[in-house]
């Protein structure tokens, strides 16, 4: 058979990987040109629904169309109506960091585009990804003993967990009898618990009625460690399994962490499973001053860190540690003969550690992050956001009418305008007509949430891009805007 290039060309019309260096040049060279430009457009896009669906055809193209159009229109219908993630003023939600270096290395991993889920189907993944995972624990300071999985998300990583909370309280008979007879298991969380929790417990069947919401207290936020033993000791009596406990690093709404060393010595003596959701703040853990927020962390049994978020790997890769990740595999692996690995004795299946079966090669960025940077160069970088965090809060406290709500918690503080003699509601609606005209100036982004009823602004400096005079100009607009709101 001969084996020229015409032999080799697709029948099929489109972009040809004989084309694509030009267009991955290009696509190289828009993203470049993208990440230049960005200090100077607001973050967010003008609010206008419907604006990016009117301009899309409704039916399917049946004709192939040129690369050069679908490109034109991904510059000219897409990009005007995106929020800049990337912006060095994102200071919205949390960040999702992109390190350029971490990007590369999603570029080649999806030109390899395997399907990592056994270990004979990308050996070099599986392998990367427990040596990677292996250097993560070192960086955040777990000890020896922690295996680590790459999930797509926190929230996948969670839901695992508590279908291993499930599973475990049942005797591993749940997977295969349903939760018919199962009695009622219970799973015990602070009260300011990311919503993600919410959707695994009842994903997992146990029912959101069965998720015991502790009350906060002190200055962290945490569960009050009494009322956790009180809630469990009832629940016995009453006949309830109590099953797992779920504590949080740096919850979403204002940072709330548990006092992971009471509430951990809690589970284990009352036998539940315990999982850790540091989603946001685990990244900052390999600064090793910071790990007072998590003491005790090593009793914990399953513990979640995204460096999809302030770590720069780009969305998604979430870091998940296990104490014993037999109990996991027990509770997912369903191990079918077509995904057996006959003659290769000891090797990893990491779908077997995970819900969906098929898995990107997500421990490739990770790679390109930790070592294009190293851990000291990631570290500086969430010291100097901590510290920039830090410097906005004094200067919101003093602008007036401006009080703070929640104080700094790593990068993340909350604050609220208060002018003297407006109800609860009209302060609410302030604050919101705040947040919506700062938004609206477009030189920051920032977001709401309620904290004791009350509406507050979050603000959190996270950005990869992030320089002092980013957080400089944060301090002026909060600062012209609030006035402005005040004058009426
Ligand atoms: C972001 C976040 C999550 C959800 O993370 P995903 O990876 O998007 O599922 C869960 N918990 C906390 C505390 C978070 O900050």
């Amino acid at each position: 058979m001969s084996d020229s290039a015409a032999d080799n060309a697709s029948a099929m019309p489109g972009l040809d990987w004989s084309e694509f260096p030009e267009w991955g040049a290009r696509a190289a060279q828009w993203a470049g040109d993208y990440h230049a430009g960005l200090r100077a457009e607001p973050v967010r896009p003008p609010m206008q629904p419907g604006l990016t669906l009117g301009a899309l055809p409704e039916a399917p193209p049946e004709q192939a169309e040129s690369t050069e159009a679908i490109f034109r229109d991904f510059e000219e219908i897409i990009m005007p109506a995106m929020t800049h993630w990337q912006h060095p003023r994102f200071f919205a939600y949390f960040p999702a960091n992109a390190a350029p270096i971490a990007v590369l290395a999603e570029y080649l991993a999806s030109s390899v585009a395997a399907q990592c889920m056994l270990w004979q189907t990308s050996p070099a993944a599986t392998e990367l990804e427990t040596r990677v995972m292996d250097w993560l624990r070192q960086a955040v300071g777990l000890p020896e003993g922690f295996s680590g999985v790459i999930q797509d998300t926190a929230s996948s990583a969670t839901l695992a967990a508590v279908l291993t909370m499930r599973e475990r309280a049942l005797d591993w008979a749940g997977n295969e009898q349903g939760l018919n007879e199962a009695g009622r298991l219970r799973i015990y969380v602070a009260d300011e618990v990311h919503s993600s929790v919410d959707a695994a417990v009842w994903i997992a069947g146990i029912g959101r009625e069965n998720m015991v919401r502790i009350p906060v207290a002190g200055p962290n936020r945490g569960m009050d460690v009494s009322a956790l033993e009180q809630a469990i000791e009832l629940d016995r009596a009453e006949g309830f399994i109590p099953a797992g406990l779920i504590a949080s690093v740096g919850a979403t709404s204002v940072g709330s962490t548990d006092d992971l060393e009471a509430v951990l010595a809690v589970a284990k003596a009352q036998g539940l499973f315990s999982h850790v959701d540091a989603a946001w703040a685990g990244s900052a853990m390999i600064c090793p001053e910071f790990r007072t927020l998590w003491t005790g962390i090593e009793g914990a049994d399953s513990i979640v860190l995204n460096p999809h978020k302030w770590l720069g790997a780009p969305f998604d890769c979430s870091a998940h540690f296990l104490a014993d990740p037999d109990s996991l595999v027990k509770t997912l692996a369903t191990q079918p003969e077509y995904l057996k690995t006959h003659g290769a004795d000891g090797v990893i299946n990491y779908s077997e550690w995970s819900i969906p079966l098929g898995r990107r090669f997500r421990a490739l960025k990770l790679w390109f992050l930790l070592r294009g940077h190293g851990l000291e160069g990631l570290r500086s970088m969430i010291r100097d956001h901590v510290a920039w965090a830090q410097m906005v809060e004094t200067a919101v406290a003093a602008i007036r009418g401006v009080e703070i709500v929640t104080p700094c918690m790593l990068s993340l503080f909350t604050f609220r305008l208060h002018p003297e003699g407006l109800s609860h509601a009209e302060l609410d609606d302030l604050n919101i007509a705040l947040v919506e005209a700062i938004n609206t100036d477009g030189r920051i982004y920032l977001t709401q949430t309620r904290i004791d009823g009350k509406l507050v602004i979050r603000f959190q400096a996270g950005p990869f891009s992030m320089t002092r005079a980013d957080a400089e100009m944060a301090i002026a607009v909060i600062g012209e805007t609030a006035e402005r709101m005040q004058e009426g």
